[in-house]
């Protein structure tokens, strides 16, 4: 793809991200007055926690201005360079968008994360970053359409799965799914047979434990395809007549839509496994502000300049739960 191509695709996306009705900007601080070789950018900055951010710094290409008190920011430009707009105030996480210079955008809408309650910078990283067990690093790896499953009824050995478990196993993929992203409900196909990974789908294999320091679980992180590995009898908690816990599979489903472990219980993505775990509101936040991001956003807040395809053309990542 060629770099002025890929940088119309960059724009397309984020047209598709922050598009909002007319509106008219006001207030500029800075920016020279109309010529007809100049351009605006202008918008509005409604933070996470659904407030407008007023006296917020905007900077664009060498250019700055500051949002007035109902968030809104305006930018004019003669020079048509491309480039990462920052936002930035002390109460919010620092946000980088790329824009396309040379083309006048009145309509953006920046909705930087709030650095207040109930939004936690610390698990955010945990959880989508991967800061508890690796690097901290990780962009955003969140679906961008609805999964959609195909369980293996049957063993590695052929024996089919007590109705039961399967019973379960469905549930915790549709309370997964409802969980750990605003997706649709999820599409779930049952069958005796196996099958190949493919493009939209997460493949579910249930296996029967065969040793002591098995894991509960393994799973892909993020899609847009992917598959789940359970490992029955292996992680059970007292009164389940499933061989698999919901809150397991929910949890393999929390890797599956580009979520990774958090050290804090009683949450559900919680490592090392112990039974009494719940979905809790924090994840469901948490798991919401990295849904508004485009994949390939990295920390703490920038989205990626180029249109980043599917993390299933890259090698999968795969994670382990152990108890
Ligand atoms: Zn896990």
């Amino acid at each position: 793809m060629t770099r002025v191509s890929m940088a119309a695709v960059s724009l397309l996306l984020l047209t598709a991200a922050c598009t909002k009705s007319s509106s008219s900007p006001t207030s500029p601080t800075s920016g020279s007055s109309s010529s007809p070789s100049s351009w605006t950018l202008a918008g509005e900055v409604v933070a996470t926690s659904g407030s407008a951010v007023g006296g917020a710094a905007v900077s664009f290409a060498g250019q700055q201005a500051s949002t007035d008190a109902a968030g809104r920011f305006m930018i004019q430009h003669q020079s048509a360079s491309s480039g990462q707009l920052l936002l930035s105030h002390p109460s919010l996480l620092d946000r980088r968008i790329w824009l396309r210079g040379g083309t006048s955008r009145t309509d953006l809408t920046l909705d930087p994360i709030a650095l207040v309650a109930p939004f936690d910078l610390a698990f955010y990283r945990q959880m989508v970053r991967n800061a508890f067990e690796g690097t901290g690093q990780e962009p955003v790896r969140r679906w961008t359409v609805a999964p959609k499953f195909y369980v293996r009824t049957t063993e590695d050995s052929g024996t089919a799965i007590d109705s039961d478990t399967l019973a379960r196993v469905r549930d915790g993929l549709i309370e997964g799914v409802a969980h750990y992203s605003p997706l649709d409900p999820p599409h779930i196909e049952m069958g005796a047979e196996d099958r190949p990974e493919s493009n939209g789908w997460i493949i579910v294999r249930l296996h029967r434990r065969w040793q002591s320091g098995d894991p509960c679980g393994q799973a892909t992180v993020g899609g847009n395809q992917g598959w789940i590995s359970l490992y029955m009898d292996n992680c059970r908690c007292p009164g389940e007549r499933s061989r698999m816990a919901v809150g397991t599979v929910m949890h393999e489903v929390g890797h599956s839509m580009g979520f990774w472990h958090v050290s804090e219980r009683p949450h559900i993505l919680s490592v090392p496994y112990a039974c009494g775990r719940v979905a809790t509101e924090k994840e469901r936040f948490h798991t919401r502000i990295a849904y508004r991001r485009p994949v390939g956003n990295t920390d703490p807040d920038n989205d990626p300049s180029t249109a980043f395809a599917s993390t299933a053309e890259a090698a999968p990542v795969v994670v382990s739960c152990h108890p």
